[in-house]
C-alpha cells in the first residue's frame, strides 16, 4: 500500500503586501511573495542608512555666483 502523500505546503503572508506565500526552500524571497516585496523592505532599511550618512553637502555646480 504505497499511498503517494500530498504535498501540505505552509503558507504564510507575505509582511510586504500581505499576499499568500508558499513556505518552501525553493522559495528563497520567504517570507516574502517576490523579490520585490523583498527588495521594498530592505530599501526602506536602506534608506535609513543613507539618511545618517547623508550631510548637508553643496551642489558640485553652485548655480548662486
Ligand atoms: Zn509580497
Amino acid at each position: 500500500m504505497a499511498t503517494l502523500k500530498p504535498a501540505k505546503v505552509r503558507t504564510v503572508a507575505c509582511p510586504s503586501c500581505g499576499a499568500l506565500v508558499e513556505w518552501v526552500p525553493e522559495n528563497r524571497y520567504r517570507p516574502f511573495c517576490s523579490a520585490r516585496c523583498k527588495g521594498v523592505d530592505f530599501g526602506a532599511w536602506a534608506s535609513e542608512q543613507y539618511r545618517v550618512e547623508a550631510t548637508d553637502e553643496p551642489g558640485p555646480d553652485d548655480p548662486s555666483e
